[in-house]
């Protein structure tokens, strides 16, 4: 059978800063800055790598797997 292809789910929260950190450590360019915030750009070239979790110096940002 073939397999399910993974998907993730990414949330920004208010928390965040505007560091934009997260946009520019993001390998698959998933992420981008907006009015001060990063915000989703595409979420489907995601590939759930969590860097941009680990990277965010006030936890704004989470990756789950859906
Ligand atoms: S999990 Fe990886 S690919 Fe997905 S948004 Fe975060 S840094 Fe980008
Ligand atoms: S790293 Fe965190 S605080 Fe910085 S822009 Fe991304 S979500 Fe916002």
């Amino acid at each position: 059978m073939k397999q399910k292809k993974k998907k993730y789910n990414v949330r920004i929260n208010k928390q965040c800063i505007g560091c934009g950190e997260c946009v520019d450590i993001c390998p698959a360019h998933v992420l981008i800055m907006n009015q001060k915030r990063a915000y989703i750009d595409t979420l489907s070239r995601c590939i759930g790598c969590s860097v941009c979790e680990t990277t965010c110096p006030v936890d704004a940002i989470t990756v789950r797997t859906i």
